[in-house]
């Protein structure tokens, strides 16, 4: 099997496994008992909490474990919405944001409230004039994503911020993709909420965080005990917490080293698909993007099609459409950056991780060769 579909999940790391595996059967006392067999739960929590908080730049108590990144998203946004409606009912995201956010958006907007999705220019880049334009005196938060998880594009995340903070609004960024890959700290960022989640790099699934600048009074998400301070309650998943917080430590630790393989894996991909297959065209910025993300577009082929006989080979990939509604739709990202529906329909998204090699790269350039040859053979000759 060649996996190349590393946005959507990663494999666990045996660091990360090693880590969690006493807490499920040796430490597995409730961390809110008083008695010594829980201590050593409580602690792991403890720690696991330091080291994401070191790794941001953050101090501790702005640091609250959540279920993955889809409840940071929301907690981010429904409790910043309702903290702060008497200060006005405007919310600023961009139209490529996934839909944790999207889809909360869309909630929010059924009890009241009135969202502004900032267009994205063709490498998927939201400008900053246009937040400034969008920004009005309501407007009290804005949640733009790091870089988004189809295409890849990084976005000016500092440079928006400071606009948005400018006028008083609360910055979000969905950090999903980023967190574990790149260098992020909070303080320079100027961010005041940032989601992640551990299985986006080689953590656990299931488990993720939300990071709260302590300025922000953000209220309870998840009631009933006092877990997380009160805000986010239930009994702790700690073999989980300890397990991403392992990842999050052997990530920084490599970073730079697996950012630069990575890279060069899918510079490698990239090139031998534009050597070998004719009339392909590739998505989100050039230079501005998530190093393992390569997303392009084979014309007069269905990205679906593409990625069944792909699985069919073994290699495992994303397409740039989904089955919404009984009928094939192109992804909300690709018809952004201004392509057409057939465009967005034959996307293919392959994202590269440090486990993999040359050899796969290659191998899977010649698997393409094959398919897409079959596919518009099929349909065109
Ligand atoms: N945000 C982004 C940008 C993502 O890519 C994902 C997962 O694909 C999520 C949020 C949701 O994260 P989780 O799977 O941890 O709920």
């Amino acid at each position: 099997m060649i996996y190349l579909d590393n946005a959507a999940t990663t494999q666990l790391s045996e660091g990360a496994w090693e880590a969690m595996q006493p807490y499920f059967t040796e430490y597995y006392g409730n961390p809110s008992s008083i008695y010594r067999l829980s201590a050593a739960s409580k602690k792991a929590i403890n720690r696991s909490r330091e080291t994401i908080a070191e790794s941001l730049g953050a101090d501790i108590r702005e640091i609250f474990f959540t279920s993955g990144g889809t409840e940071a998203d929301n907690w981010a946004l429904i409790s910043v919405a309702e903290q702060y409606e008497s200060k006005g009912k405007h919310i600023i995201t961009s139209q490529i944001e996934h839909p944790a956010i999207l889809n909360t958006c869309a909630y929010l907007e059924k009890r009241g409230f009135e969202v502004t999705y900032l267009k994205v220019n063709e490498q998927g880049l939201v400008e900053e004039e246009a937040l400034q334009k969008a920004l009005r005196k309501d407007t009290i938060l804005v949640s733009i994503m790091m870089a988004n998880n189809e295409v890849g594009t990084i976005q000016n995340i500092a440079a928006l911020a400071a606009i948005a903070k400018e006028q008083g609004a609360f910055f979000h960024t969905d950090a999903v993709q980023v967190y574990g890959h790149l260098p992020i700290n909070v303080k320079e960022l100027g961010v005041d909420l940032l989601s992640a989640s551990g299985h986006k790099f080689n953590g656990p699934k299931g488990i993720g965080f939300l990071y709260v600048d302590s300025k922000v009074k953000l209220p309870g998400f998840v009631h009933g005990g006092m877990q997380e301070k009160g805000r986010r309650a239930g009994t702790e998943n700690v073999p989980a917490i300890v397990g991403m917080a392992q990842a999050a430590k052997e990530a920084l630790e490599h970073m730079q080293e697996r950012a630069e393989v990575v890279a060069r894996l899918s510079s490698h991909l990239k090139k031998r698909i534009q050597e070998e297959i004719k009339d392909c065209h590739f998505h989100g910025h050039e230079t501005q993007r998530l190093p393992g993300h390569v997303n392009v577009t084979f014309s007069r082929v269905q990205g679906e099609s593409a990625l069944i006989m792909l699985d069919q080979k073994g290699i495992c990939v994303s397409s740039g459409s989904a089955c919404t509604t009984g009928a094939l739709e192109g992804s909300h990202v690709i018809l952004a950056l201004g392509c057409s529906e057939e465009e967005a329909q034959g996307a293919l998204r392959f994202t590269v991780s440090h486990l993999n090699t040359m050899e796969e790269m290659e191998q899977t350039v010649q698997a393409l060769k094959e398919i897409v040859g079959k596919l518009r053979g099929f349909r065109y000759e």
